[in-house]
């Protein structure tokens, strides 16, 4: 046994000899083959080196909160296609580097639904980067000024899905707005994007401090392959809250 656990751990196999006791005695008791013994040991260790590449797949992921598809309420949001999301499940759109882009007001979901969808991407083995858009500017920023952006870009160009959150809310500077640029031109074709805004497409000047001819550029780039999901309905944060007894119904209010 002791000889054993040398080689399991020269080896790497780190569950072998947590198990091996058990599945031996499990397969005297069963008398099965050498082979299926083998078998039985190979497919656990497998399966245990499987979950520790999702755990760090999901800690390099830096998701906010783990959401998923299932605790989605869809009846909550009619004007969601859930045909579509579940498409999206499939995570086709990861492997051909296409982008899906959520719009909607705070609250409708945009933010559960990314998550979700990187969360899939990493369970399926793919290297998913969460941040909100100012998070990403700030380092790339940072990197400027200490001449290390090239090394900071990489963490937003190599992961096979980058999730970019809260596009909108803040005004981007012309510095900003070139350091989003880069990320998205450095991704087309290249690597699937998910976003999420606020702000309808019409109004993404404003995101640029009104240079429309960069709002078209990335526009231009992130649509070309793209999945849009408009999102229009009321914030779950509030029904909960009216739920509660927090808030009362907008009808209520007179409106
Ligand atoms: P957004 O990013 O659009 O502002 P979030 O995705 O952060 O909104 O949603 C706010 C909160 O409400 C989160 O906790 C999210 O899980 C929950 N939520 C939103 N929509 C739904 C829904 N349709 N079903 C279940 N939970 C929802
Ligand atoms: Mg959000």
């Amino acid at each position: 046994m002791e000889r054993i656990a040398e080689y399991a751990e020269r080896l790497g196999l780190v569950r072998l000899p947590e198990i091996l006791g058990s599945i031996a005695e499990e397969a005297a008791r069963e008398d099965i083959s050498y082979t299926d013994f083998l078998e039985r040991l190979l497919s656990e260790e497998s399966q245990a080196a499987k979950e520790r590449t999702t755990q760090a797949l999901m800690r390099f992921a830096r998701f906010p909160f783990i959401k998923t598809i299932d605790t989605f309420d869809f009846s909550f949001q009619p004007s969601i296609d859930k045909k579509l999301i579940k498409e999206l499940a499939t995570l086709r759109f990861i492997h051909r580097g296409e982008n899906v882009v959520f719009l909607g007001p705070p609250g409708v979901g945009k933010t559960h639904l990314s998550v979700a969808l990187g969360l899939l991407a990493a369970e399926g083995g793919n290297r998913a980067y969460f941040a909100t858009i100012s998070e990403m500017i700030e380092r790339l920023k940072k990197g400027q000024a200490d001449g290390r952006l090239k090394e900071r870009m990489k963490v937003y160009i190599s992961p096979k899905v980058l999730i970019i959150d809260e596009v909108g809310y803040q005004t981007l500077d012309q510095e900003a707005s070139s350091l989003f640029f880069e990320v998205i031109c450095q991704r087309y074709e290249k690597g699937a994007v998910i976003l999420t805004s606020n702000k309808t497409y019409g109004q993404w000047g404003e995101i640029f401090g009104g240079d429309s001819v960069i709002a078209a550029a990335i526009l231009d780039r992130l649509l070309h392959h793209s999945t849009t999901i408009n999102i229009k309905g009321e914030s779950y944060r509030l029904k909960e809250k009216r739920r509660a007894g927090i808030l009362k119904k907008p009808n209520e209010r007179g409106e």
